[in-house]
């Protein structure tokens, strides 16, 4: 599982940090101070360029987190749950809760973060205009961070699923077919066409002698792929899931165990002697949390015996219930996005069910299968 940190919150929304982006962050400030900045300004102190350079990170940074911010300040004015912005590899992600419902939400959401890059590079523009004749290192910050925010602004511009400019692209194309899938589709193939020639250029980089700088490319190609083939995947399968509720996903059969149970015995006594994968675990005669299948897959074979389901369970309060008529996408936000394996159905105080993971991909699968 990846780590993150969460650093503040700001308007209520919860800014994060994740593992990667220490990396970044370090090898960012290392080019600007021991690159960048001593090939423009040959005649600085040693430790000026670093002061400089940190700076500079970090500001960079914050404008990334600018950026995302006013997706998720927006996108809550027009109704949608931001849960937070986390910054990683490669700049920052708003998670927003749900896909927008209409093209014009959808426009305004995402073409207000190129808005805000630009107008971030056109204050350093004035900063530098101001100062240069007044302080060399701030000049310098300033001009970096005007052009990094301008490229920032007109790459999220391409028209290619992830970028801004490739949900721009979706919201017009689903405007115009009124088909939000169709839109996805159109969005995610120019996604995939940009990723591919980022990966060629980068490639052609490499050969060319520029290493890490064509490495870099390539693996952002490789990143926006992934994210354009996983975006269209994701509308598909909400499409599938659009009429199915809860109850027709829970599982009903699940035996009541306790949590002193080992691993072991819950396998050889409840998983394959009666063919069941959901129970709900007890503790001195209450619900204590939850254990599935792919808890117990998740715990290494020779750990079996000496791991108790107490351990292995999702604990009552990390549960998240539903009804029995919440929406079938809604449920796997739910088990998605708080990193579970399963969720009680819940109704008038009574678990009625349990639905795991496992239980909505054989849905999916039965329905691909059947061509439904
Ligand atoms: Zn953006």
């Amino acid at each position: 599982m990846r780590t993150s940190w969460r650093i503040f919150r700001i308007f209520g929304i919860e800014i994060r940090i994740d593992s990667s982006w220490i990396f970044i962050f370090g090898l960012i400030t290392w080019a600007l101070a021991g690159h960048y900045f001593p090939s423009q300004y040959p005649r600085w102190p040693h430790w000026q360029y670093w002061l400089v350079g940190t700076a500079t990170s970090l500001l960079l940074f914050s404008s990334v987190l600018a950026h995302e911010l006013t997706h998720s300040l927006v996108a809550r004015s027009k109704g949608e749950e931001v849960r937070s912005i986390t910054l990683f590899l490669f700049g920052g992600v708003a998670e927003i809760a749900e896909e927008p419902k209409t093209p014009a939400k959808e426009f305004s959401i995402a073409l207000v973060g190129p808005i805000s890059s630009l107008i971030i590079a056109g204050i350093f523009f004035v900063l530098w205009y101001g100062i240069r004749g007044i302080s060399e290192p701030i000049a310098a910050l300033a001009r970096y961070l005007s052009i990094i925010n301008l490229f920032l602004a007109l790459f999220n511009m391409v028209p290619g699923f992830p970028l801004d400019g490739g949900r721009v692209l979706r919201a017009i194309a689903w405007k115009l077919t009124g088909d939000m899938r169709r839109a996805t589709r159109i969005a995610s193939v120019s996604g995939q066409v940009v990723a591919f020639l980022l990966i060629f250029f980068g490639v052609w980089q490499i050969l060319s002698g520029f290493f890490f700088n064509g490495l870099w490319i390539a693996l952002i190609g490789w990143f926006i792929h992934s994210a354009a083939v996983r975006g269209y995947r994701q509308v598909l399968v909400k499409e599938m899931l659009k009429d199915v509720r809860a109850k027709d996903l829970m599982d009903t059969t699940f035996d009541t165990i306790d949590g002193s149970l080992s691993v072991q015995e819950l396998m050889e006594e409840y998983i394959l002697k009666k063919k069941e994968r959901a129970f709900l675990v007890t503790e001195a005669g209450k619900l204590a949390g939850i254990v599935c299948l792919e808890d117990v897959k998740a715990v290494p074979s020779e750990k079996r015996t000496v791991t108790t389901v107490r351990e292995i369970m999702t604990p009552r309060d990390k549960l998240e219930a539903v009804s029995p008529e919440e929406d079938g996408s809604k449920v796997l936000g739910k088990l998605a996005s708080g990193k579970i394996h399963q969720v009680p159905v819940i109704e008038g105080g009574e678990v009625k069910g349990v639905v795991c993971r496992a239980d909505i991909l054989d849905f999916l699968h039965l329905r691909s299968e059947l061509g439904v």
